[in-house]
């Protein structure tokens, strides 16, 4: 590592630092809407749905026009690139019911995950070759924050060296391309819940990632307080025997968390990974209760963990629009509150209940 380098001008590291603060504002989190449109068809399908545009754009006006009251729990959204550009039926851009709630619009700009050619079926993330005009494009267009997901696999002999590297290096390169269009970074190396592994060994590799991670962060001279860490919670694997309890899943990540994420770093917004909206509700505040050293924010960036009673209640209909939305204040409520360790469990009762919501090998 060479010791020349030049921080961003001090305008741009204000302008950085206070987007990734607004978002882990305190008693605030993220709604991952930015479901990619086969992830979105999955979704369509639970309930019945076709995949189509209007029944994308109507799912995510419902999730969009839910009573301002979403802006005191909800900072950001991240948006797929179709519904950045959707309006709502009375002709109102998304971004500007958005900005009404006073939350901040973001992008996934990532294209997907690729195989890395002779590893044990793990894989790198593309998107990189026009991500710079893309950024710049959509910091006109409203967004202020980016999400990039890699996915790292546990099993006997992964993740390898190469899958190490690679999801590090990649991530610390769209993190710079967006600094670079004033755009702060969510970086996610999404280690997948599969497998029959124990916690212990999800912390090892979690600690793994993260060292890679913020190594190569520092390469590329990423100015830390302006990006966001989207990990997963250090758990056993989805098909262990032995579950663990909120308490041993805190403690497990808040301990890998401490020994290789940079206090400069302002927040970590977790994403729920399969974990049903009770779980992923009852573990963040867990984390949040623990007496111990905790530099950053510890709240939630959840797609399926703040959608699943969302949908159940929707079921494409019309008439059911206003109860679906009240699913979404419930969890999104029971989250800002598990972003401050003052959730009580079991005290927020969702459509999807404590359905488990793990799909195998989960694209996005
Ligand atoms: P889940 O909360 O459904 O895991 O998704 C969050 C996300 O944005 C994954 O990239």
């Amino acid at each position: 590592m060479t010791t020349h380098w030049n921080y961003p001008d001090p305008a741009l590291q204000d302008e950085l630092r206070k987007i990734a603060n607004a978002i882990v504002a305190p008693g605030k989190g993220i709604l991952a809407a930015d479901e990619s449109v086969s992830t979105m068809g999955k979704r369509l399908a639970d309930i019945g749905q076709e995949n189509t545009d209007e029944n994308r754009r109507k799912y995510r006006q419902l999730l969009f026009t839910t009573c301002p009251t979403i802006g005191d729990y909800i900072s950001g959204v991240i948006l797929f690139h179709e519904t950045l550009y959707q309006k709502a039926d009375d002709g109102t851009p998304f971004t500007e019911l958005l900005k009404e709630r006073g939350i901040i619009p973001g992008i996934k700009v990532d294209t997907g995950v690729v195989p890395l050619l002779g590893s044990n079926d793990e894989c790198t993330t593309q998107g990189l070759d026009d991500l710079g005009k893309r950024c710049a494009q959509y910091k006109k267009d409203g967004c202020h924050f980016a999400k990039w997901r890699c996915v790292l696999k546990i099993n006997e002999h992964t993740p390898s060296v190469q899958a190490l590297i690679e999801n590090a290096n990649v991530l610390a390169r769209y993190a710079s391309i967006c600094q670079a269009n004033r755009i702060v970074p969510i970086v996610e190396p999404e280690i997948l819940p599969d497998g029959n592994h124990n916690t212990e060994r999800c912390q090892k590799v979690t600690e793994t990632v993260l060292a890679y991670v913020y190594k190569a962060l520092a390469d590329h001279n990423v100015f830390l307080e302006g990006t966001l860490l989207k990990p997963n919670m250090v758990t056993p694997g989805q098909g262990a025997a032995a579950r663990a309890s909120p308490a041993e899943i805190a403690i497990a990540t808040v301990t890998a968390l401490q020994r290789r994420v940079p206090a400069a770093v302002p927040g970590i917004t977790f994403l729920s990974g399969g974990q049903s909206e009770e779980e992923a509700s009852v573990n963040l505040d867990a984390m949040n209760k623990l007496q111990v050293k905790k530099p950053w924010a510890l709240t939630f960036s959840y797609g399926r963990a703040l959608q699943a009673s969302v949908l159940r209640a929707w079921q494409g209909k019309d008439e059911n629009v206003a109860a679906a939305q009240q699913e979404l204040l419930k969890r999104a409520k029971a989250n800002s509150q598990a972003s401050l360790g003052t959730y009580a469990a079991g005290s927020v009762e969702g459509k999807a209940g404590d359905a488990g919501l793990f799909v195998k090998n989960h694209a996005y």
